[in-house]
């Protein structure tokens, strides 16, 4: 329904609650993304105790190559401070010279040009004259389970596909339920009313509360196997990506539980 490289919007058939809410939870907790996980502070005289940058420079999104990098427990180099293949350096040096400034996500020098802050417009923290900054930062892949700073999407959400039905024959027009739908699914023509957004429409029920017909000229439902999927990324990974990766990943998850099922059946007989 909508796709950019920021959202995507997709109507997804043929599945059911507990399938959608495994992959919500997938994409959530389980597609890695690059973040600030160790900051090594060289020089700190501004406000902020180290921890507080330290934390503050984890949630800064950087932009992700999942292909390029592993995740440190799956690298081969079996090292807890990395190598070139799991980790990636940062370095921060920055200098309040003329008077109060602000030190910016976009002055973090990468030693990969491809893993950097998705903006380079995310304040870290103010300095006055003759305050210093001086850090490196180490980024590496992680899952959302164990940390929020590693959620490849700052939403992820899914609703289901809604149904509205009007009786043209007992409905008299009076246009209340037009009045009060909060997201203005519905619009007044002529001697009816007509659906005129149906994917805006959040099952809430208002209109059918309001409509003074006995019983109700207006029925809202809703397909119980069809869904509105919403995605928005931080920007460390395509939303696209996203989604492959988080189907791969429960995908996998789902033969495996098949498999252990299996061995636990023939265990038993
Ligand atoms: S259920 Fe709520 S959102 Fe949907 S059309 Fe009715 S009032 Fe609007
Ligand atoms: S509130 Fe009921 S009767 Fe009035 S316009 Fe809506 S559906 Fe028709
Ligand atoms: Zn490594």
């Amino acid at each position: 329904m909508e796709k950019n490289d920021r959202n995507t919007r997709l109507i997804i058939r043929g599945t059911d609650a507990p399938f959608m809410n495994a992959l919500r939870r997938t994409v959530l907790a389980g597609v890695p993304c690059m973040a600030i996980d160790e900051v090594v502070i060289i020089e700190n005289s501004s406000v902020l105790r180290d921890e507080i940058i330290a934390h503050r420079l984890g949630l800064i999104p950087l932009k992700t190559d999942l292909d390029g990098y592993n995740l440190p427990e799956e690298c081969p180099c079996k090292s807890e401070f990395g190598c070139n293949l799991c980790r990636v350096s940062l370095a921060l040096d920055a200098e309040a010279k003329e008077g109060t400034r602000t030190v910016y996500s976009g002055e973090l020098i990468s030693e990969n040009p491809d893993i950097v802050p998705v903006s380079d417009k995310i304040p870290i923290v103010k300095l006055v004259k003759e305050q210093k900054l001086k850090l490196e930062a180490y980024a590496r892949l992680g899952k959302g389970k164990k940390h929020a700073k590693w959620q490849p999407v700052s939403m992820c959400t899914y609703k289901y596909f809604p149904q509205i039905k009007i009786d043209d024959k007992r409905c008299d027009a009076c246009g209340k339920c037009v009045e009060i739908c909060p997201r203005k699914v519905l619009v007044k023509d002529g001697n009816g009313i007509e659906v005129r957004d149906l994917m805006a429409c959040t099952l809430c029920q208002d209109c059918v509360d309001v409509c003074p017909q006995n019983p109700p000229a207006i029925d809202v439902s809703w397909d119980e196997n069809a869904f509105i999927f919403n995605l928005e990324s931080t920007g460390a990974l395509p939303p696209k990506r996203t989604m492959t990766e988080a189907i791969k990943i429960l995908d996998k998850q789902l033969k495996e539980f098949g498999r252990q099922i299996k061995v636990k059946k023939s265990a038993k007989s």
